[in-house]
């Protein structure tokens, strides 16, 4: 794969996984610009300041040091030079990301460090799959390939529930389902850069398909 794949949508559409398997497959990069918004929502946690707090929120985020890795076997995120991979997931940060994603400065930050790695892995000849909200809209628009993939909520908080299991989080179906539910209600509705299709953006529905399924699709739109 040359260029970048732009994969939007709410979460539990199974965008993660299959973002990575997208990308072993046509031996390309991965991007996933959530793990820096959660990177940067364990900062604000951690220095003890309120996510609605805009000010101070935008303040630590420009001091923290974010690192993330884009192998897709494995990819990484360090903050402040620490492993905090499995910490972005937890219960906390996911309550709070979607108020710390949604301040300007915060957006502004991240979407300029996400175009300065994007350009670098496609000066190094590498290929691009970027995974977010906001990849089609803002952060790679002229990305020839855009999907936005969507499933009903019923089986996005299924979906969700099953990887919080597999990663041993516990978590009640009804809790998990408001949970999701109520991030992509933030998310779709804050000012800044809400999550919405490209106009050009391909819709890919993923209710009844399964990982594989999701794959292929997108193998059959990649220009290898
Ligand atoms: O994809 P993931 O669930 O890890 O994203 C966590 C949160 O980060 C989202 O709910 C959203 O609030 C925010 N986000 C964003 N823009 C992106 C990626 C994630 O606002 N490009």
């Amino acid at each position: 794969l040359r260029g970048v794949v732009a994969l939007d949508g709410p979460s539990g559409t199974g965008k993660s996984t299959v973002a990575r398997r997208l990308a072993s497959a046509v031996h390309a990069r991965y991007l996933d610009t959530g793990a820096m918004y959660r990177a940067v929502t364990l900062a604000v946690l951690r220095a003890g300041v309120d996510p609605e707090d805009a000010t101070r929120v935008a303040e630590v985020a420009a001091a923290a040091r974010l690192a993330v890795g884009t192998d897709p076997q494995a990819p990484t995120v360090r903050l402040d030079g620490e492993d905090v991979a499995a910490e972005i997931r937890g219960p906390e940060a996911t309550r709070a990301v979607s108020a710390v994603s949604a301040v300007p400065a915060v957006r502004e930050l991240l979407v300029a460090e996400q175009r300065r790695i994007i350009a670098e892995m496609l000066d190094a000849g590498h290929g691009v799959v970027v995974e977010g909200r906001d990849i089609g809209t803002v952060v790679a628009p002229d990305a020839p390939l855009k999907v936005f993939l969507t499933a009903s909520a019923e089986t996005r908080a299924h979906r969700r529930s099953r990887q919080d299991a597999e990663d041993g989080r516990v978590a009640t179906m009804e809790a998990t389902m408001a949970d999701v539910q109520r991030r992509d209600r933030l998310d779709s509705t804050r000012a800044v850069s809400p999550l919405r299709p490209a106009d050009d953006a391909v819709e890919l529905d993923t209710t009844e398909l399964d990982i594989t399924g999701v794959l292929d699709a997108l193998l059959a739109m990649v220009d290898r």
